[in-house]
């Protein structure tokens, strides 16, 4: 009986061997149910095979074929790739590959393969049917909008459609609103029309639904499906069948779409490629974008990845011709102009509630236009700390090395890293004064002190806590649109893809917070986030404003923005990594502990620093390793945290290194410390 190779959701670094009754059909790619000791578990198929070191009585037999389709070769390879390349259990990476599966018993889906004889229960995947999927793709007759493309993005669409059958990276650099969605939706149009498939990825669909409907809009009688984590189970069975069995023609999806089976592969989009959402930060920590290269490369297929502010790592491979560089120089919609940025000087403003002189008159002067506003800040809540005037006490999370945020409505205070929560303070608890300050701005100090400015403004907040209810941030994004808003407040979340028509100014507190950053990739997001953000502004035919509150108005990062110029920003930022040998001009890795003692950490990272050192000297490789030092928030939710850095110039040699040093790591005792290794992290104090 031949034996299969299966990749199991655990974290275990091999594959497990089952018999495979002949006449199930078990194939690689098959996702089949087995038995692991006590558990059941769901796993895929990588090999199979004729032989097996495993002792033949011990082995198992295969329970069930689910009746899904078949995981195909690339994706195997892709998942094999992600589990070495970031070094990930292979089970884990596979598990990737597969649909959430809603396994039920006794319940049989209508219409689906009969379950096969040597089912022992009755393990079958209960769906919805589909109902966002049409009949197959009815070619369509282009793009439909009445938008007549300008002379930047034809060239563009030519460059991604022209090389049909090959490997074609390029960077679609284009500011924003000067219409890299409409670039992408010609080309995927194109390719579609020719028989293929387009994988799109977005950062975010939830915040962004508008792209829905502009994707259908503009085309017609494509079937399109989309795949995030907002979706029912059900719902993303359903699109990764359709993907797998070729039937949708476009699949427009979040990071974990990038795994999906396509047949017929014909183009991948990467829309904002530099947003950090595209890098899972736990479990298994690859970075969506890049793995998308990697699949592009495998299936000999163009990629696109579009930013107003291309990730230093794109922008470096483009300068060096790897990567070929499309440019979108201006708004598309000619009525547009770029906004005026200014600075206005932040400390007057802190004795005026936070919002200064200058932001208060732009502020007015758009309610008496009747037009919109909108205020951003980077910090929800009401305050970030509480402070003792008398003796100098901060109010401080019991469990992480952080300040509690203020917060109001409900009056409390909140840890933001571990979710902790208590009363507010009556009085110090070291002295006993009762007068205890808020200090700084949180979204919810703003919306009062711009209540109490301009008491006619409507005015409404969007940040976690305003939006946890289902439903409540679309509700207010379309009482933006439909014009019953005057001001909004909000974090981050506001800063993507969002086009209200009579927005014309922008306020930015608190961005100076980026410029002190121990994290070496803060200047980069915040010159990303500053531009996404000015971007908001005047996009149809009124000019837009924006103004950003700053104690450092003379920095070099801020006259870059000012001049709209991400050119010469990346250059200077690419020029500051070379010099510090940081990436993308090193290659990174993090091993990051933590455990109840510091001591346990400690310990457990120097073991695995002697190790790396003797790994490393032993095989002369030209590998870096830093000491062990304190994570930036130093304790967690209980956990103290400890980081351990390494990086090479070569990427071959740190891919060398890992697998032996995460070998020496795994055979340690220190069973009391949790660890992780992070290949190319999103950031690293
Ligand atoms: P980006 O994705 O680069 O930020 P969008 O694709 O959202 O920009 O385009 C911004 C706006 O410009 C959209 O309303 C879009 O319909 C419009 N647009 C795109 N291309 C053109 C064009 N060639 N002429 C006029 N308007 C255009
Ligand atoms: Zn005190
Ligand atoms: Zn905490």
């Amino acid at each position: 009986m031949p034996i299969a190779r299966v990749a199991l959701p655990v974290a275990a670094d091999t594959t497990f061997d089952y018999w495979a009754p002949e006449g199930l059909g078990i194939a690689s790619g098959s996702v089949v149910r087995v038995r692991l000791g006590p558990r059941k578990l769901s796993g895929v198929v990588l090999d199979v095979v004729g032989d097996t070191e495993v002792a033949r009585e011990k082995l198992q037999t295969i329970d069930a074929v689910l009746p899904i389709a078949l995981v195909p070769r690339d994706v195997l390879d892709m998942v094999r790739f992600v589990a070495d390349y970031y070094q990930e259990p292979i089970g884990m990476a596979a598990a990737l590959a597969v649909p959430p599966l809603v396994v039920r018993r006794g319940v049989r889906r209508k219409g689906a393969a009969a379950l096969r004889p040597m089912v022992q229960e009755a393990v079958v995947v209960d769906v919805v049917p589909i109902a966002s999927v049409e009949h197959a793709g009815i070619p369509p007759a282009g793009i439909s909008n009445a938008v007549v493309l300008n002379a930047e993005q034809v060239n563009a669409i030519a460059a991604i459609t022209g090389t049909p059958g090959g490997f074609a990276p390029s960077v679609l650099f284009g500011v924003t609103g000067s219409g890299k969605t409409d670039v992408y939706l010609a080309a995927a149009a194109s390719m579609i029309r020719a028989g293929g498939q387009v994988l799109f990825l977005v950062p975010e669909i939830n915040l962004t639904p508008q792209l829905e409907h502009r994707v259908r809009a503009a085309l017609p009688g494509v079937a399109i499906v989309l795949l995030h984590s907002g979706l029912s189970n059900g719902e993303r069975f359903d699109h990764w069948q359709a993907a797998a069995s070729g039937e949708a023609r476009l699949v427009v999806g979040t990071r974990l779409a990038v795994f999906v089976p396509l047949p017929a592969l014909a183009l991948i989009v990467v829309d904002e490629e530099h947003d950090s959402s595209y890098k899972q930060q736990e479990n298994v920590r690859y970075h969506a974008r890049d793995v998308a290269v990697w699949r592009a490369h495998r299936r000999s297929v163009p990629i696109v990845l579009g930013s107003a502010t291309p990730s230093l790592e794109s922008w470096l491979h483009a300068r060096e011709g790897r990567y070929h560089r499309l440019n979108l120089t201006r708004r598309a919609d000619p009525r547009a102009q770029m906004p005026q940025l200014r600075f206005a000087d932040n400390r007057p403003a802190r004795a005026l509630e936070g919002i200064g002189e200058a932001l208060r008159a732009a502020l007015a002067l758009r309610l008496a236009r009747g037009e919109q506003s909108l205020v951003f800040v980077n910090r929800r809540g009401f305050s970030p700390s509480l402070l003792c005037a008398s003796c100098g006490w901060e109010a401080e999370c019991p469990r992480c090395s952080a300040r509690l945020t203020v917060h109001r409505d409900p009056a409390a205070m909140r840890c933001h890293h571990c979710g902790h929560g208590q009363p507010l303070p009556a009085a110090c608890p070291t002295c006993g004064n009762v007068d205890l300050l808020p200090m700084g701005y949180g979204t919810q100090r703003l919306e009062r002190v711009l209540a109490d400015a301009f008491p006619a403004a409507r005015i409404a907040r969007i940040d976690r806590d305003s939006t946890r209810a289902k439903g409540a941030f679309a509700a207010m994004r379309d009482a933006m649109a439909a014009n019953e808003l005057d001001i909004l407040i909000g974090t981050q979340m506001l800063a993507k893809g969002h086009d209200f028509p009579r927005l014309t100014l922008v306020g930015v507190l608190g961005a100076d917070n980026a410029l002190y950053s121990a994290d070496f990739r803060a200047t980069e997001r915040l010159a990303a986030l500053l531009m996404q953000v000015a971007g908001r502004a005047g996009r149809a035919g009124l000019a837009g404003e924006v103004i950003i509150q700053t104690d450092f108005a003379e920095h070099p990062v801020y006259a870059a923005i000012q001049a709209h110029d991400y050119e010469r920003l990346a250059e200077g930022l690419l020029e500051e990594r070379k010099l510090a040998l940081l990436p993308p001009y090193a290659h990174v890795a993090l091993l990051a502990a933590e455990a109840h003692h510091r001591g346990d950490v400690d310990e457990f990272l120097r073991a695995a620093h002697a190790a790396g050192m003797t790994l490393t000297q032993r095989k002369g490789a030209e590998v870096d390793i830093f000491s062990p030092v304190k994570a930036l928030l130093a304790r967690r939710a209980g956990f103290e945290r400890g980081q351990i850095v390494v990086q090479s110039i070569r990427r071959a040699a740190l891919q060398q290194f890992l697998p032996a040093w995460r070998a020496a790591i795994d055979s340690q005792p220190g069973r009391r410390v949790r660890w992780a290794l992070d290949v190319d992290p999103a950031g690293f104090a």
